[in-house]
C-alpha cells in the first residue's frame, strides 16, 4: 500500500467499511483484529489512491475517430463544429468507464453545447445519468460562453467568407440570464447560499464554467463573481494557445472580474506570465495541466516548474484529449516529466503522482477525501499488477513502469468498478460503445462534407488569426 506521499507498506492490508477507510496496516494485524472481515485478494499487487481528471468534456469516442485530425488550437476548435452530436448519457458512460479503467475514480466534466435551456437541461441530466451508471465520481461543470469563440473578437463580419458564417455566429439559443437560472434550477440554489452545502445536482456537486475570459462578457462575469462569493465553486479555460495570449492580460482581467480565488481552477495556463503566476499563486487558484492536449493541440507545453515553484496547486486533466487513446494516467504523466525536463525543471516522480492524486482533491469536491490510503480516506483504491518484486519498490517505480494495462482491479467509493482489468458493466459498455461507433459512421458522409467546406477556409482562419494576434514570445 502506498501513495504519493506516505511511505509504502508491505504485506499490507485496507480495511474499508462502506465508502470509507477505517484501517491500513499490516495484513496480519488487521486479519486479527477483523476475523469476521470478508477478504478480497490483492496479493502481488500494489494499492495506490485512486486519481483524478479534473478536467474533462466526457468524450465517449477518439475525436480522431471521427475525422477530426489534430491542428493548432484555433483551427481544431472550427473543425469541432463538423462533430457528430451524439447521446451525452451514453457518452458520459463510456468517457467514464475509460477512465476507470486507468484508475481515475473523479472527473470534472465541462458540460458545453449551444443548444436552447430545455436541450441543455437534458443533456445535463443524461450526462449525470452516463457518469452514475458507469459509477465514477464527478463535479459537473456548467459551460456558458456568450462572445465569439471560433474568430478573434476583431473579425470583421463582413469580410467573413460564406462557408464560415457559421463561425461568426454558432446561434447560441439559450441567454446567459437563462444559463443563471437554469443553474439555479437544478441545483434548487436556495440551499446553495448557505456555503456548507454544495450547490448539487443529482447528487453531483455543481461548478460554473464560463468556458474562457475571452468567451464571456464582463456581465457573465460579474454574476459569476457574486456566486463564487457565496460559495460556488467556478472553472474556465485559459491561456490555452499562444494566439489568446494576444488578446489581452485575461488573468488581470479575471482579478478585474472578482473572481480568482482559491474557489476557481483555470485549465491549460499554458501561456500565463511569471507576473500572472505569481497572481494565480496568490488568490490560491488552481491550474489543471493538460500535457496531452497541450502537445496535440500545438498548445506548446506550460511552464509547470514555474506555477510549482510559485506553490500553486497543479492538478491533472485529460481534456478528453490525452496523449493516448484510451487515456493512461501512466503515460500521461510521463509525457508531464518529459516536457518539464525538456523546459530544464524536471518533476519527480512523487511530485507527478501529487498532481494526478491529492492536489486534484482540492478542485473537485466529489473527491475532497481523495488523494491518500489512510484512515478517513475515501475507499477509492486502484490496484497495480507489475510483476514480481515491484511490491517491495517504492511509488516512482509504478510511475516508470506502470500502463493502463496494469490496473487489475479499481473501486470507487468502497464499490468495486473494475476487475481482472474489466469495467465490471464490460458488455455494457461495449455496447455503448458500438453505438456510439454506429452512429458515427451513419453521420459519416456529412460530416465529411462539413469538413471538406472547413477545409477550404483553413487558410483563411488560420490568415485570420495570424493577423489579429501576432505576438512576440
Ligand atoms: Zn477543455
Amino acid at each position: 500500500v502506498c501513495g504519493p506521499d506516505d511511505e509504502p507498506i508491505l504485506d499490507a492490508a485496507i480495511l474499508v467499511e462502506g465508502d470509507t477507510i477505517e484501517a491500513v496496516a499490516r495484513y496480519e494485524t488487521l486479519r486479527q483484529s477483523y476475523p469476521l472481515a470478508q477478504e478480497l485478494d490483492a496479493t502481488r499487487a500494489i494499492a495506490f489512491p485512486a486519481f483524478i481528471d479534473a478536467h474533462s468534456h466526457a468524450r465517449g469516442i477518439p475525436l480522431l475517430r471521427q475525422g477530426i485530425q489534430d491542428a493548432p488550437l484555433e483551427v481544431w476548435l472550427a473543425r469541432l463544429t463538423a462533430c457528430t452530436p451524439l447521446d451525452p448519457e451514453l457518452e458520459a458512460f463510456v468517457a467514464a468507464a475509460d477512465l476507470l479503467l486507468t484508475g481515475v475514480t473523479a472527473v470534472g466534466v465541462v458540460f458545453h453545447t449551444f443548444a436552447g435551456v430545455d436541450s441543455y437541461k437534458r443533456g445535463v441530466e443524461a450526462s449525470a445519468r452516463g457518469l452514475r451508471r458507469a459509477g465514477v465520481r464527478a463535479d459537473l461543470a456548467l459551460g456558458i460562453t456568450d462572445q465569439p469563440e471560433f474568430l478573434p473578437p476583431s473579425a470583421e463580419l463582413p469580410k467573413v467568407p460564406e462557408a464560415a458564417r457559421h463561425l461568426a455566429d454558432p446561434s447560441r439559443q439559450m441567454t446567459p440570464s437563462e444559463y443563471f437560472a437554469l443553474v439555479d434550477a437544478l441545483t434548487d440554489s436556495d440551499r446553495a447560499t448557505d456555503s456548507r452545502n454544495d450547490p448539487m445536482f443529482d447528487g453531483f456537486p455543481v461548478t460554473l464554467a464560463p468556458l474562457a475570459p475571452q468567451w464571456c462578457s464582463p456581465g457573465v462575469w460579474r454574476q459569476v463573481a457574486q456566486r463564487e462569493q457565496r460559495g460556488w465553486q467556478v472553472h474556465t479555460h485559459l491561456l490555452e494557445s499562444v494566439r489568446q495570449r494576444a488578446l489581452g492580460p485575461l488573468v488581470g482581467e479575471l482579478d478585474t472580474h472578482g473572481v480568482l480565488s482559491a474557489r476557481l481552477s483555470v485549465a491549460h495556463a499554458v501561456w500565463v506570465t511569471t507576473q500572472e503566476t505569481q497572481l494565480l499563486a496568490r488568490a490560491r487558484t488552481s491550474v489543471v495541466h493538460c500535457p496531452g492536449s497541450n502537445q496535440r493541440l500545438a498548445g506548446g507545453s506550460a511552464p509547470l516548474g514555474d506555477l510549482l515553484a510559485a506553490g500553486v496547486n497543479v492538478a491533472l486533466g485529460f481534456d478528453s484529449h490525452s496523449a493516448s487513446e484510451p487515456p493512461d494516467v501512466f503515460a500521461e504523466l510521463r509525457l508531464l516529466q518529459s516536457a518539464a525536463e525538456r523546459r530544464g525543471a524536471p518533476v519527480a516522480g512523487r511530485e507527478a503522482l501529487r498532481i494526478a492524486s491529492s492536489n486534484g482533491t482540492h478542485i473537485l469536491r466529489c473527491a475532497r477525501q481523495m488523494g491518500a490510503l489512510r484512515p478517513g480516506s475515501a475507499a477509492d483504491v486502484v490496484l497495480l499488477e507489475l510483476g514480481e518484486g515491484a511490491t517491495a519498490a517504492p511509488p516512482e517505480y509504478a510511475l516508470a513502469h506502470a500502463s493502463r494495462r496494469s490496473v487489475r482491479a479499481v473501486w470507487c467509493a468502497g464499490r468495486q468498478v473494475v476487475q481482472n482489468g474489466r469495467h465490471v458493466l464490460d458488455r455494457e459498455i461495449r455496447s455503448a460503445r458500438q453505438r456510439l461507433a454506429a452512429a458515427v459512421r451513419k453521420d459519416a458522409p456529412r460530416r465529411r462534407e462539413a469538413l471538406n467546406a472547413l477545409a477550404g477556409i483553413e487558410p483563411w482562419l488560420r490568415d485570420c488569426w495570424e493577423r489579429a494576434t501576432t505576438v512576440s514570445v
